[in-house]
């Protein structure tokens, strides 16, 4: 297969961990025979040290003619760097927003996976990170709260502020479809979190969810209140496997869910619309802390690569090629500073990145 990929690496430790992602992607596709072109594109602070802003039309266009885009983080020091200085519209953080919704990425994927060779690291109690979990979120990401008509105005005498929450049956059943194919390519099963006990636009999502459902047989949908996901992910996260949900919730959820797998460095995502195009970046930031250093974990981003062969080329087989090379180097004890732990090999980003395509055979 020819892949033409566009390649964001971004600021801090954004370009030595893209780096890498992009060098086991190579070796996947040596070892599998495939060929990919990389587009370099500039966002964020990159971009508006050379142009001026963070985010250019000629940028999102050649996003827009990539099959897929991989991203490492952008943004800076927001009390030092120089990008922080400018008016909100131009900081590097609206280049992100511009691009997602240049790009009508409407879906948002993450995972939260405890490798049972770090579940040291799992804050839960022993005999629940015993259990191990594997779940996927799927966050809507242009509607509802985020997205409504707000207002602060003086009524009666007082301050009242406002924030409407919509959604059409339209952006329900687009998500709860993509909620569902992915589920078919896992454990086939969906858990719809909703507030349907209070909340119209809830209502509707259970209403427009159950219909999907209709359509996919083989995958069992459950239906739960936010406030107990928000208590079961601590409970029992092994009882998950996709979670659908609204912009909001799933902007909370998948935080709790990345704070209980207990390693930022080793979260994948992806922002997907309703082609097979795909913007697949880690779930961190850009570390400014830790830049130049080469000890940044560049897992996170090596698995929103493996992400990408999946849901943007249906690569499954290559994909799982990349998880099981990263499971291995973990079972091998090697470990990046942010995940290490006693008795286990510190190493920095190039050789885990090295190591990992040791394994993809
Ligand atoms: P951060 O995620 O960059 O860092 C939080 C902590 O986690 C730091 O101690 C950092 O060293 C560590 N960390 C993060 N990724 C790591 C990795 N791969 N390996 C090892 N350690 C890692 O969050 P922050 O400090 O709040 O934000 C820094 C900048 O990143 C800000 O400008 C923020 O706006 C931006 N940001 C960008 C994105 C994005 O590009 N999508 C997302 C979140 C934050």
């Amino acid at each position: 297969m020819e892949m033409k990929i566009g390649v964001i690496k971004g600021d801090g430790i954004g370009p030595e961990i893209v780096d890498e992602a992009v060098k086991v992607l190579d070796r996947t596709a040596e070892v599998y025979g495939h060929s990919i072109s990389y587009t370099q594109l500039l966002m964020g602070g990159a971009s508006i040290d050379v142009n001026g802003v963070p985010l250019t039309e000629e940028t999102l266009t050649a996003a827009k003619n990539s099959d897929a885009v991989l991203m490492g983080s952008i943004g800076g020091d927001a009390k030092t760097s120089p990008w922080y200085r400018l008016e909100p519209s131009k900081r590097p953080e609206a280049g992100l927003l511009q691009l997602r919704k240049g790009l009508n990425l409407f879906a948002n994927l993450r995972p939260a996976v405890l490798y049972q060779e770090l579940k040291d690291a799992c804050p839960l109690r022993e005999e629940i990170a015993e259990r191990g979990f594997d779940m996927m979120i799927m966050r809507e990401l242009t509607g509802g709260l985020y997205f409504g008509k707000r207002s602060t105005k003086e009524e009666n005498g007082q301050i009242v502020a406002r924030d409407e929450l919509t959604y059409s049956e339209g952006e329900i059943r687009r998500i709860a479809k993509r909620g569902f194919d992915i589920a078919m390519k896992r454990r086939r099963k969906v858990t719809s979190v909703d507030k349907a006990n209070v909340l119209d636009s809830s209502r509707l999502w259970r209403k427009v969810v159950e219909e999907v459902a209709a359509e996919y047989p083989g995958v069992t949908l459950e239906h739960m209140l936010v406030d107990n996901c928000a208590m079961q992910l601590v409970k029992d996260p092994a009882q998950f496997d996709v979670i659908l949900t609204e912009n909001m919730f799933g902007d909370i959820l998948s935080d709790e869910a990345s704070m209980v797998t207990g390693s930022i460095g080793m979260l994948a995502s992806a922002s997907l619309n309703d082609t097979k195009f795909g913007l697949y970046e880690p779930s961190g930031g850009s570390a400014p802390d830790i830049a130049g250093k080469g000890i940044a974990n560049p897992i996170a981003t090596i698995l929103s690569a493996a992400m990408m062969l999946k849901f943007s080329f249906d690569l499954d087989q290559e994909a799982a090629a990349i998880e099981n090379a990263v499971s291995a180097v973990l079972r091998d004890g090697y470990r990046t500073i942010d995940i290490m732990s006693e008795g286990m090999k510190q190493i920095g980003t190039r050789e885990m990145g090295d190591r990992i395509c040791t394994y993809i055979k």
